[in-house]
């Protein structure tokens, strides 16, 4: 596991060059400097650059032999197709990707874990539910069975902010839970549960209430009673200070006979919403520990920085909210993919371990019966920022994870149930892993991006950390946090993270809005789907 860059940038004269190294077995190193540096530029080391080296991008420290792996992280990200001399821009099309590690023979929680001191003392202001989950926003979800409703809930969703949400002050917001799916699909099919059980799992985050209200058309296959059988939620009461009694499923029904035109649709989603407004009205904030918080962490539109900068303070930040007590998941199967080994050796235990190497398995061949594998992953603006390939961009990745044990391993969809650090298998597309960790609990998303994405959801806060000074500036009213000070060496790792700590602490509590929430940034919930549509 990379730690801090070992040749941080700090006091460099303004303009100097600046490279940054991150493990001392590393025979390349990342060109800082805003708009890349020039051939024939001297480093403080004596290298002359052969090349010019964008920003972001790696330049050869010493002759690499064809065949010689190309080391960052401390690990081999390809093997040089063609002979590297020293000083030259180590891009992509001179690297081999090494082969995915197979997933037998792993070590399987091997790590010595140190015990990390607990972080006692850290408060936010959340809202408690009945079942011991505590939201950081009191939102009421129109939950959908099928994508046929959106136009209609989206109508009465307008008409409810409009008529009724001045009158409960104690509510943010109004949110209808959209999706593609419900019908025209395989609902037998296997792989189908995942869909559906991240549709029932979001209609109970915790930021949610317990207020459970569903609007159907009538005719889908996926039926309210499928969705949200009897028993799978609860009602929570909360003037009776937290009991909780199950309840019969609260269904708006499009096709129902008593509907005689469209307004009388409109009229019932209304009502409905109102007897859950009035509830949700009555909760209030209350001081909470930290160990309440439910963070899911994941990148988007990642550079060459984002596993020197943002990632490495999300990690630092991971660390002290596992301190202190918290649950944080991270995700994105193929970008930790190709650290396996250094994943299932952190596992807290050899079961956790081998439930990682269920959920790469899982992925190898949802991948291959695709016809593609992880390299599938990168994009154009990933190689334009640097990074060459899927497993340099996965060493990055994974340093949002901390240092912690891991203790907890989720499949698509589920629910999380434990505190700690758990892995939650997601695809690695933003607004997929945004929709599976809001599924499992989340109720705060730290995201982090070095080309830019002005990503945001509705359910929950965004908090988005730049990995370079220069988006940072640029999208200065999008990024909630500058994590390019790293690199620009006026801030530590540790500085972000602590900023980073705080914040969450403020956003949770509702003191501070992010940049996503300010703007009613939200991106549409997508569900993932890996079962055949009809
Ligand atoms: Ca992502």
């Amino acid at each position: 596991m990379a730690g801090p860059p070992i040749t941080p940038a700090a006091a460099a004269p303004a303009g100097a060059p600046l490279t940054i190294r991150m493990h001392e077995r590393d025979n390349v190193a990342i060109v800082a400097n805003d708009g890349g540096l020039g051939a024939g530029t001297v480093l403080p080391s004596g290298l002359v650059l052969r090349d010019r080296v964008p920003q972001g991008h790696k330049v050869a420290l010493h002759d690499i032999a064809p065949g010689a792996p190309v080391l960052r992280y401390g690990i081999p990200i390809g093997h040089a197709l063609a002979p590297i001399k020293a000083g030259r821009w180590v891009h992509e099309r001179l690297l081999k990707m090494p082969q995915a590690r197979v997933l037998d023979g792993l070590p399987l929680a091997t790590s010595r874990h140190e015990a990390a001191p607990p972080l006692p003392g850290y408060t936010f202001e959340g809202y408690r539910n009945a079942d011991g989950s505590v939201g950081t926003r009191n939102i009421l979800a129109i939950t959908t069975t099928v994508q046929c409703v959106a136009g209609v809930v989206e109508f009465a969703v307008q008409r409810i902010k409009a008529e009724l949400l001045p009158r409960y002050p104690n509510v943010d917001d109004v949110v209808g839970l959209e999706h593609g799916y419900g019908c025209g699909v395989a609902i037998d099919a296997p792989g189908a549960e995942i869909p559906i059980r991240t549709l029932r799992n979001i209609s109970l985050n915790p930021n949610f209430g317990g207020e459970v209200m569903v609007v159907s058309l009538g005719c889908e296959k996926l039926q309210p009673a499928r969705l949200l059988p009897p028993g799978s939620f609860a009602i929570a009461d909360a003037r009776g200070g937290g009991a909780s009694s199950p309840q019969a499923l609260d269904v708006v029904c499009l096709q129902d006979e008593g509907h005689v035109g469209f307004m009388s649709m409109i009229d019932a989603v209304m009502a409905t919403a109102q007897r859950h407004l009035e509830r949700l009205n009555a909760r209030v904030r209350e001081t909470v520990p930290a160990s309440a918080l439910v963070v899911g962490v994941q990148c988007g539109g990642s550079d060459a920085f984002s596993g020197v900068t943002a990632n490495p303070a999300v990690g630092f930040c991971t660390d002290l909210l596992v301190r202190a007590g918290a649950s944080v998941m991270f995700s994105e199967t193929t970008e930790v993919r190709d650290a396996i080994d250094q994943l299932t050796a952190r596992a807290a235990t050899p079961e956790v371990a081998q439930a990682l190497v269920r959920e790469m398995a899982w992925y190898d061949a949802y991948l291959q019966r695709g016809g593609v594998d992880r390299s599938a992953n990168t994009t154009p603006g990933n190689k334009q920022g640097g990074l060459s390939n899927i497993v340099e961009k996965a060493m990055g990745s994974i340093v949002k994870s901390g240092s912690a044990p891991i203790s907890g391993v989720l499949a698509p969809g589920e629910k999380l149930e434990s505190k700690g650090l758990t892995f939650a298998a997601t695809p690695a597309s933003d607004f997929i892993c945004g929709t599976l960790q809001l599924a499992a609990g989340m109720t705060l998303h730290v995201f982090t991006t070095g080309r830019g994405t002005p990503y945001g959801l509705a359910a929950v806060p965004v908090i988005k950390v730049a990995t370079r000074s220069a988006l940072a500036r640029r999208w200065h009213d999008l990024m909630d946090v500058n994590a390019g000070t790293i690199a620009d060496g006026c801030a530590t790792i540790e500085d972000v993270g602590w900023e980073l700590f705080h914040l969450m602490l403020d956003v949770a509590s509702g003191r501070k809005r992010t940049w996503a929430e300010h703007w009613k940034l939200h991106n549409a919930l997508v569900l993932f789907n890996p079962a055949p549509v009809t």
